[in-house]
């Protein structure tokens, strides 16, 4: 057959789609339309080179699974079983019920987000929000931006560009994904000035290096790594006093934002924002979607005149947040003023669940693996820049394959429907019910069967 009569029985695009909306597998919208070209580029570009053109069915065929693959989101749900409570990968602290409840709410017509009901006048969407974060931290007022890297970014260049910012050289670390704190710093057109050593900074290396030119001192939480042997922090009471005494602002960035004590969840203290505050911090600064377990932003919580600075800056409305962001903050709060976080805050409920029920989740993943599969005693991480080293006893489902390796089964896993993310160590694929929730037991078992089964089949053909 000349190639002359291959592109000959090449269908039109308007054939192909009339095919498909026959199937009822698509309209002619752009998406649709662009598959199909696609295909017969494809087919056309073969023939150039001789092969035949595939039969008109199959070229349909290919159009529809090219249309399915463009309308999947990019960004899709995953079930997340490496035990890792916040994964910055993965989309870090699950919301609560109540605070998807409230996105709703506000998202599916209009909202008072900028009115003021009583006046009918325009409000504030600020105003929304600092009542709460009063209430739960014990801040004079408080103000919410995109996240807690755009917080630190504003109070720096607010309150403190063209001057000096005292920084222990044990705290200007890198938090992840790039972010490091010198380079906000300097970002921001404040002057970094180091002091003390990596291991030791004493109240006295502050002091000494404070000078007329100098806005404020900053700590950071040192939150995805420790320091550990012979090391020294200067106590926040300390610094809150030298601050006070020589007129500059001491800025706390807590990077987690905890409201609670973690020694209740057997874990290491983590500070929370109200002891940075009572302990006399003139700003707190911290995360949304770390401890706290609300929606990605960042609060900046603290001394009424300090945060009305921010506030009124031309920086709050280039980094303000969204309607959603402020009613799933809200409603995350209002769990912990009403006391209620341990059991409506996914990230708290997943701390606390009893380790008998693990393993009982644990054993019956395991069973879907067979005789590949077995129960292990780990360790469940708090992760996401958070109680670094932080580890909570758990049981996984172990799947030792006996053919082929675990990142082979983790990678099948991972990209089945719905996604599984699992740990790969020493051989072994684990997987922790403690970060996946219960409503999801039978998609893990089904995923762990068509991965395992999926790879069976490979081997017989
Ligand atoms: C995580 C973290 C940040 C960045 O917070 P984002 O909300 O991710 O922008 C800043 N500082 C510290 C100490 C952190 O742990």
């Amino acid at each position: 057959m000349s190639t002359e009569t291959g592109l000959r029985s090449l269908p039109s695009v308007e054939r192909v789609l009339a095919a498909l909306r026959t199937g009822g597998a698509a309209n002619d919208g752009p998406v649709v339309v662009e598959a199909v070209r696609e295909v017969l580029r494809e087919a056309r570009a073969a023939a150039g080179q001789g092969t035949p053109v595939p039969p008109f069915d199959e070229l349909v065929a290919k159009a529809a699974a090219g249309v399915e693959a463009a309308r999947r989101a990019s960004l899709r749900p995953v079930i997340n079983a490496t035990g890792v409570l916040l994964q910055t990968n993965l989309g870090r602290a699950p919301l609560s019920e109540r605070a998807m409840a409230a996105v709703a709410a506000v998202s599916r017509g209009y909202s008072n987000l900028e009115f003021d009901l009583e006046t009918g006048e325009r409000g504030s969407r600020h105003d929304h929000v600092r009542d709460l974060i009063r209430r739960t931290t014990g801040a004079e007022d408080g103000l919410v931006v995109n996240n807690n890297a755009a917080g630190l970014l504003m109070a720096l260049q607010v309150l403190a560009a063209g001057r000096e910012v005292i920084i222990s050289r044990g705290q200007a670390v890198e938090i992840g994904g790039g972010f490091r704190i010198p380079d906000v710093l300097r970002q921001s057109g404040a002057r970094l000035v180091e002091v003390g050593t990596t291991n030791r900074t004493y109240t006295r290396d502050y002091e000494a290096a404070i000078t007329p030119e100098t806005a404020a001192i900053l700590r950071v939480h040192t939150s995805n790594f420790r320091v550990v042997g012979f090391t020294a922090e200067a106590p926040l009471a300390e610094l809150a006093a030298l601050a006070k005494a020589r007129g500059v602002l001491l800025l706390d960035d807590l990077g987690s934002g905890c409201l609670v004590d973690t020694a209740r969840y057997g874990l290491a203290h983590e500070p929370t924002v109200r002891e940075s505050l009572a302990g006399g911090a003139d700003l707190a600064l911290f995360s949304g979607d770390k401890l706290l377990g609300g929606p990605q932003c960042g609060v900046i919580a603290g001394r009424g005149a300090t945060v009305a600075l921010l506030r009124r800056h031309p920086l709050a409305r280039a980094l303000r947040v969204d309607r959603m962001t402020i009613a799933a903050l809200n409603a995350t709060l209002m769990s912990y003023a009403e006391g209620r976080e341990a059991e409506e805050i996914p990230v708290w409920r997943m701390l606390s669940i009893p380790l008998a029920g693990l393993k009982r989740r644990a054993r019956k993943w395991a069973s879907a693996a067979g005789s590949e599969g077995a129960v292990v005693l780990s360790t469940s991480m708090v992760g996401g820049g958070s109680l670094p080293g932080e580890g909570i006893a758990t049981w996984c489902a172990s799947v030792a394959p006996r053919e082929g390796d675990a990142s082979a089964l983790a990678k099948a896993l991972r990209v089945g429907t719905p996604h599984v993310v699992a740990r790969v160590e020493e051989g072994r694929v684990l997987l922790d019910p403690r970060t996946v929730d219960p409503r999801d037991d039978r998609d893990v078992t089904n995923a762990l069967r068509a991965a395992i089964g999926g790879r069976s089949e490979s081997r017989s053909h």
